[in-house]
């Protein structure tokens, strides 16, 4: 369950935003959107600008799930490679979803620009390898992307210039896209909400969504009590968000294919001189790991890392200790630092890591399962989300083509199965 903003360093350094009202009363609106993360700020400002009324529901506040918790890591295309796209829907899907992905990017851009969304967008994005070997499969990477996609922001590092630059010898070289970068999460999902009223969109905070049903031509979304008291919108199309903290709203289908696991992040202090030290080009760094270690620094020169995960409900009692562990193995030289922020965040997963987008039911739409990649795609999926409320079905489509089957097991047993799947991938890394 999501209880607000955690004690972050994000959420220490956001732009102010104000406290929003709960819904307690009933009301009226074209469409309905649950979940104010960037999946349905997204559509609710697409949806703002074309004129249509919308009312965002937040359980708990804006950005307090995903989109304020995140590695603010920005990566390019869809979640799943192209290679694995072009064998799973075929190489013309394949193509428009890597459109789709480039869309997505200049839309997310253009966001922060057009709306002046102060959250300190940078380039660059370093993956590094954990392992010895793999500098054959980078390069015909590289080549594949270029010669099949025409994207040339990919390039070799070497595991000297790896070190040299990000101040380590924890990796053994790597590629750096510069179509990537990194960004303050909660400044943008705080960013998007601001747009999203000024177009005229109302956000409720502290209004979880319960229940749905359809009476007459009209859907009605029933909210929980807030202080004694709930409401209802009335609406005509309803959009479902959620990602890892998608309840039961979302309904079985949903539930049984994106699966909610919990991730965690650290912040230093600033690190004075060392700064220049450790990730010189200031480009965002992920690693090849199963679970994976990910890290930027700040404008003020801490060290925000992300690294371990757990899956089941409720985070490990001492955050700090348990990210730091993970840090100290890249950058043992950071022991003396004094860790100032820790925090964790949920988000949903899928089998195949394909993001679960469908129409559940006529006028009932869902985005979620983003498997850790929502930064540039979330927005846009929003967006396209927007796009068939007002009758253009083509992006919905095809992202729906995408197979998301239901995680093995059914109800009781898919826990069980998945968590032990994991957490065996999660061993091999330590191997
Ligand atoms: C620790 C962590 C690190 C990550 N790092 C990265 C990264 O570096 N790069 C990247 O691309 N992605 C990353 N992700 C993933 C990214 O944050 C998500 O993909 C993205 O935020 C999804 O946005 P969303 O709007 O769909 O969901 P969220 O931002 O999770 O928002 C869902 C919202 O729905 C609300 N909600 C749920 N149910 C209801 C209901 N019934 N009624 C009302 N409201 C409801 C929740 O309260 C929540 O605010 C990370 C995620 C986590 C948790």
């Amino acid at each position: 369950m999501n209880t607000g903003h955690p004690a972050s360093w994000y959420a220490a350094t956001a732009t102010p935003f104000p406290a929003l009202p709960a819904l307690r009363a009933d009301t009226r609106a074209d469409v309905c959107i649950v979940g104010a993360g960037y999946t349905g700020l997204g559509a609710a400002l697409a949806l703002a600008r074309r004129g249509v009324s919308v009312v965002v529901l937040e359980a708990a506040q804006v950005g307090s799930g995903g989109s304020g918790r995140n590695g603010g890591q920005v990566h390019t295309g869809q979640r799943n490679d192209q290679a694995w796209l072009e064998k799973t829907i075929g190489r013309d899907d394949a193509l428009r979803l890597w459109a789709m992905s480039q869309d997505a990017r200049a839309h997310l851009l253009a966001l922060i620009a057009e709306h002046q969304i102060a959250c300190g967008f940078r380039p660059g994005m370093i993956h590094a390898r954990h392992r010895k070997g793999g500098e054959a499969e980078d390069a015909a990477h590289i080549d594949f992307m270029r010669s099949r996609y025409g994207y040339d922001q990919l390039a070799l590092v070497g595991e000297a210039e790896l070190a040299d630059e990000l101040g380590t010898d924890a990796y053994h070289g790597g590629l750096v896209d510069h179509g990537g970068g990194h960004l303050h999460p909660l400044n943008l999902a705080l960013g998007m909400a601001r747009a999203a009223m000024a177009a005229g969109a109302v956000i409720f905070e502290h209004s979880r969504a319960a229940a749905w049903r359809r009476e007459g031509g009209a859907i009605l979304v029933d909210t929980a009590p807030h202080q004694g008291k709930g409401g209802r919108v009335t609406c005509d199309q309803l959009i479902l968000t959620g990602d890892g903290y998608l309840d039961d709203i979302a309904g079985g289908a949903a539930r049984a294919r994106v699966m909610p696991i919990n991730n965690f992040i650290l912040a230093t202090e600033p690190l004075g001189e060392r700064a220049d030290t450790i990730i010189r080009s200031n480009a965002a760094v992920a690693d090849s790991r199963f679970v994976i270690n990910y890290f930027r620094k700040s404008p003020d020169g801490r060290l925000i890392f992300g690294g371990g995960e757990n899956y089941r409900p409720g985070f490990p009692p001492d955050l700090k200790a348990f990210v730091r562990r993970h840090m100290l193995k890249v950058y043992p030289g950071l022991a003396d630092v004094e860790v100032t922020h820790a925090w964790g965040g949920t988000l949903g997963i899928t089998v195949h890591r394909a993001p679960f987008v469908r129409e559940l039911a006529p006028g009932v739409r869902i985005a979620a399962g983003y498997s850790g990649q929502g930064v540039m795609l979330a927005p846009w999926f929003g967006k396209l989300l927007a796009d068939a409320a007002l009758g253009d079905r083509q992006g919905l489509d095809l992202l729906a083509r995408l197979p998301v089957p239901p995680f093995p097991g059914g109800r009781l047993l898919r826990w069980p199965l998945t968590v032990a799947g994991l957490s065996w991938y999660a061993l091999r890394d330590r191997m």
